[in-house]
């Protein structure tokens, strides 16, 4: 084992997803009460650190079908969402009164393929992520199962918390499910198979430890946790893979427990940043004054009262160009109004946004994250 391998309490925001193995005994049709309290134990100790700590939550529709006493076996699509509509109440219920017990409070977010992968309403969805977060509350996360259809939906919550910790530059997602982390040979191999403790890169032979795709065994298994480690690795975000079968795992991960941990290379807001700075084709430029110009230098975020005038036509979310009044290129972001909303708001000052455009959207019009100055 080459790299040192990081502590739990050294991450600042830290995503766990728990699997609906761990939380709902089906043979049982009960919900893992102690089990959660414990987990809810370890997250409050995390939480108190002033970590972020989100949720990414199954067990919708295994709890719903226990509630609904639904019989065994691979339920039809409308089943498995109706029995969904059930389940996430109760499930949203039980995390907010076990967090509680803490005196940390919970959200529910519940969210389809489009609200991450759709850059507006990726915005969307993250403005009230980091809203929840600065609140110091948990958001509890789960997809919307009730309205994802099978052509439209993760139907995993692996890459859904992936997707979760890249959106949000968390530095750590936690995959807690029955499986203790990833072993150098397939689960149908049988016996003789070790625990690999730290994947450095996701290579090809990693890829064939985890089986091939579309097994029976692959959805939820390993295959998909392995995506779900290229997302995040790739963003910034390190991963751990540990069994969640014992109470307080978070403590037993922190404790040297077994696990797999996947390395990334990148610090999440670096990774970020060269992804505003390179992958995305500008849509528009905002001209900014040189007090602006000053503020971006010190760290500030770009207000629309230093933003003189804008070109193009670019959407919520978009890649626009900075520039000062002299065309030099000062730095790329992500513009959080649309154009034609922009144009009214330039200017002025934030207080004013509510009245002018009839709704109050963000303060800035290019949020320090989202911003990377030319030549840094
Ligand atoms: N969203 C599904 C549920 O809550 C779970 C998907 C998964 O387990 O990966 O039941």
């Amino acid at each position: 084992m080459s790299a040192r391998l990081p502590a739990l309490p050294d991450f600042r925001r830290v995503v766990i997803k728990v699997g609906s193995s761990l939380l709902v005994d089906s043979a049982a049709g009960r919900l893992r009460e102690d089990w959660l309290r414990a987990l809810c134990e370890d997250i409050a100790w995390l939480h108190s650190g002033k970590r972020d700590i989100l949720v990414v939550s199954s067990g919708a529709i295994a709890l719903g079908r226990s509630v609904l006493k639904l019989p065994r076996g691979a339920l039809a699509l409308e089943d498995s969402q109706a029995a969904a509509a059930v389940g996430q109440i109760a499930l949203a219920r039980i995390w907010a009164e076990t967090l509680a017990t803490h005196g940390i409070t919970a959200g529910q977010i519940l969210v389809t393929l489009g609200d991450t992968e759709e850059r507006r309403r990726y915005l969307n969805a993250r403005s009230t992520i980091d809203r929840l977060l600065e609140w110091k509350s948990v958001p509890v996360i789960n997809e919307n199962d009730t309205v994802a259809t099978n052509e439209i939906r993760y139907g995993d919550n692996d890459r859904l918390a992936a997707r979760v910790a890249t959106m949000t530059s968390a530095d750590l997602l936690v995959l807690l499910s029955d499986i203790d982390g990833l072993y150098d040979a397939p689960p149908s191999a049988g016996g003789g198979a070790n625990l690999v403790p730290v994947v450095e890169r996701i290579t090809p032979q990693i890829e064939a430890m985890a089986g091939a795709s579309g097994s029976e065994l692959s959805r939820g298994g390993m295959v998909t946790k392995i995506e779900a480690g290229k997302i995040a690795t790739t963003a910034g975000t390190h991963m751990v893979i540990a069994s969640g079968k014992t109470l307080h795992p978070l403590r037993a991960i922190a404790d040297g427990g077994r696990c797999t941990w996947f390395l990334t290379p990148a610090n999440p807001v670096t990774a970020r940043k060269k992804w505003i700075a390179g992958a995305l084709e500008p849509k528009g430029t905002l001209w900014i004054d040189q007090g602006a110009v000053a503020a971006l230098r010190r760290g500030a975020s770009l207000l629309p009262a230093g933003v003189k005038r804008i070109d193009g036509t670019f959407q919520r979310g978009d890649a626009v160009t900075i520039r000062d009044l002299d065309g030099i290129e000062i730095g790329r972001g992500l513009v959080a109004y649309d154009a034609d909303d922009a144009a009214r708001i330039i200017g002025r000052s934030s207080a004013d946004i509510m009245m002018i455009l009839g709704f109050s959207g963000r303060t800035e019009i290019v949020h320090r994250d989202d911003l990377v100055l030319t030549g840094h």
